[in-house]
């Protein structure tokens, strides 16, 4: 740290996104990216407005915003576009909380919640899942804080029904329900449905999981329009053309192309339980997941042996240290022929340690 650094940021404990390492080729069940390809129109799309690239891109993302709204049965301005859905997260925590409205978060959640608390000098609560991970929606019933809830939750994959987020949401008028969506494509049910119902509730999203994009770097978020007008507020107060302009032709054709990324999901969702299954005979235990991983334990190896196993022979998964879960490991769904070698690999180091 230099003796220039603001005191302000002494405690402050940046996010470890999962590796990206480049000395070999990784089969990577570590950062919930998709295995697969943009559609063929994406790519076309990039190609077709690099030519553009001397003009800003359009501060209002218009042409996305009027596709998203068509996709996600939305108005146009119940939708503002983000570079990711972390932005998005980070614009909502300094709209809608400070000192008088705290945050509250599950203990085993997304990693960046409290980064971006800490970030903006709000504090928080973690309120703790329950022994088997599921969360007590008791817990968050008129607690008169700004919520924020991963629905599918990383890294988990556990699902709470939209009845349990309507509960939550009606039972704290005075604050901000922050949904964030970035696995709902994958089995969760999307709260977009009932943004028109309550004035308080705030759906995100992201292209990065779902729509293969997360090198472009498109999120958004999707609430009634007033909520929409103070993100584009902090939005126009921090970056105008936060998102660029190859990013938002590769939206606009993801969104059109929409069907395509749907039936991957469903071939993810397939391969999902088949992997699930496989590492049951192994005797793993296995949350049950509708995201695009699964978090699972073995009774055989503990967490971290078996990252750094797995790595060795050349297959990255994810492990946190956090002691709640530090003998689990999220592990990516891929391809069908990755999960197999996956399965494959796991088996002999069990083998191994016998
Ligand atoms: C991946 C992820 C995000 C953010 O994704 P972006 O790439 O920034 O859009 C947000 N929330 C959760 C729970 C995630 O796992």
């Amino acid at each position: 740290m230099s003796k220039f650094f603001s005191q302000k940021f002494n405690e402050l404990i940046p996010y470890t996104p999962g590796e990206q390492p480049q000395d070999k080729r990784y089969i990577k069940l570590n950062t919930n990216e998709s295995p697969y390809a943009p559609s063929d129109e994406v790519s076309k799309a990039v190609a077709d407005s690099a030519t553009k690239l001397m003009l800003y891109s359009d501060p209002e993302c218009k042409e996305l915003r009027k596709e998203a709204a068509n996709v996600f049965g939305i108005k146009e301005n119940q939708i503002v576009m983000v570079n990711g859905s972390d932005e998005v997260l980070n614009f909502a925590f300094m709209a809608f909380s400070d000192k008088d409205r705290p945050l509250a978060f599950a203990d085993i959640t997304y990693g960046f919640y409290p980064v971006f608390a800490k970030l903006n000098n709000i504090p928080y609560e973690e309120i703790k899942l329950k022994e088997d991970f599921s969360i007590d929606v008791n817990d968050y019933i008129g607690i008169n804080k700004t919520i924020v809830i991963a629905n599918p939750n990383a890294p988990t994959g556990m699902t709470i029904s939209l009845a349990d987020i309507e509960r939550i949401v009606k039972s704290n008028p005075n604050n901000v329900v922050i949904v964030d969506e970035a696995y709902v494509d994958f089995g969760g049910e999307s709260a977009i449905k009932l943004i028109d119902k309550y004035d308080n509730l705030f759906v995100t999203g992201t292209f990065s999981k779902s729509r293969s994009m997360a090198g472009a770097r498109l999120g958004f978020g999707i609430a009634n329009s007033k909520l929409i007008d103070d993100i584009n507020t902090i939005r126009y107060s921090t970056n105008p053309y936060n998102v660029n302009s190859l990013t938002i032709a590769a939206g606009v054709q993801a969104l059109k192309t929409n069907n395509y990324y749907m039936e991957k999901c469903k071939t993810i969702i397939e391969t999902r339980a088949w992997t699930t299954e496989e590492l049951k005979k192994l005797g793993f235990i296995v949350l049950d997941s509708c995201a695009n991983f699964v978090f699972a334990k073995s009774n055989k190896i503990s967490g971290k042996d078996l990252y750094l196993k797995l790595k060795e022979r050349g297959i990255l998964i994810r492990h946190f240290e956090k002691e709640r879960i530090k003998d689990f490991n999220r592990i990516t769904i891929g391809k069908k022929e990755d999960m197999v070698t996956f399965i494959k690999t796991v088996k002999e180091i069990l083998e191994s340690e016998k």
